[in-house]
């Protein structure tokens, strides 16, 4: 049987589990999903032992997602090291793997995930001018993954010196503060506006002025809990094209799913496990 699992404190939030055991069921693959809640100074411990015992992959979540990168166990590739964060190891049998160091790979599906959703949603994002509000975790892999394939991506987040310090490293992308105005302002020719902060979550609320959107954006919000976060109900009255943060999370469990089993993943029955618990 192959062992994958989520590695983070807390994970008893996850929706990971149930979306991945939908995919063994449907493919009769003999695996299942489990969580792993080490203590913080247990990580690589945690990691080692994974190895060791034989299991086949591990998502990684808050707040081991970027101390993955310091591990001599895990050899990240180059764009979640660009990101800065790593949420999917993948150990392969040391005979088999791949990288010239017989280390475990690590990767970031955030990033492709992020990109899916929005190509399943027919956004084209090559020559398209993104907005990506929020500079954490999330807006680091969108804004990644957004410029590579081809978007102009601007990056406004609260505190504004994160925003630049993350466009410099971004190809091609620029800075700003979420000071009144910047948002109607970046907005107004945007083809792509992605909400990467946790505003929406808490209360309902939005960090984007109603005012600012128009039909001929395509809007998606990282935010999956809600669904409907206001953002979104403020995009479909303004016409936009709408895509809720659970196809981004969706997507980085399929590109997960296939990295580790080398299959395609049923991804109508993993979307419908996901959906079930939200
Ligand atoms: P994070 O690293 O803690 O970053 C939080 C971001 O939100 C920062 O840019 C922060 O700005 C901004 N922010 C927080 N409160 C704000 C406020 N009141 N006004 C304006 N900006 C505010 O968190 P993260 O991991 O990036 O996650 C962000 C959101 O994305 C969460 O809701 C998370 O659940 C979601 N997410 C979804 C997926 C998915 O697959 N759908 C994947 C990852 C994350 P400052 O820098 O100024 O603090």
């Amino acid at each position: 049987m192959n062992v994958f699992g989520l590695l983070g404190n807390p994970v008893g939030h996850s929706r990971s589990p149930p979306m991945h055991e939908a995919a063994y069921d449907e493919l009769t693959y003999d695996a299942r999903y489990v969580t792993f809640e080490p203590d913080p100074s247990d990580l690589e411990a945690a990691v080692a032992g994974a190895d060791a015992l034989g299991i086949t992959g591990l998502n990684v979540t808050i707040p081991f997602k970027q101390d993955v990168l310091e591990l001599d166990l895990v050899e990240a590739d180059e764009l979640a090291t660009r990101i800065g964060a790593v949420n999917t190891i993948d150990f392969e049998p040391d005979s088999s793997r791949s990288n010239s160091s017989g280390r475990a790979t690590g990767h970031n599906t955030d990033a492709a995930g992020a990109l899916r959703a929005l190509r399943e949603h027919d956004v084209t994002v090559a020559g398209a001018d993104a907005v990506v509000v929020g500079a954490g975790g999330a807006g680091r892999a969108i804004s990644f993954a957004l410029a590579d394939a081809g978007a102009t991506v601007a990056i406004a987040n609260r505190t504004e010196s994160t925003a630049h310090e993350l466009a410099a490293d971004v190809p091609d992308a620029t800075g700003h503060g979420l000071d009144e105005g910047v948002l109607e302002s970046l907005l107004a020719d945007a083809d792509i506006l992605v909400n990467a902060t946790s505003v929406g979550m808490e209360a309902d609320e939005t960090p984007v002025p109603a005012d600012a959107l128009h039909g001929d954006l395509a809007v998606m919000d990282a935010v999956y809990q809600p669904l409907e976060t206001r953002l979104l109900r403020d995009a479909t009255d303004a016409g936009a094209t709408t895509v809720d943060g659970a196809w981004m999370l969706l997507y980085q469990g399929v590109e997960a799913f296939e990295l580790w089993t080398g299959r395609e993943a049923p991804v109508d029955v993993m979307n419908e496990a996901l959906r079930a618990q939200l």
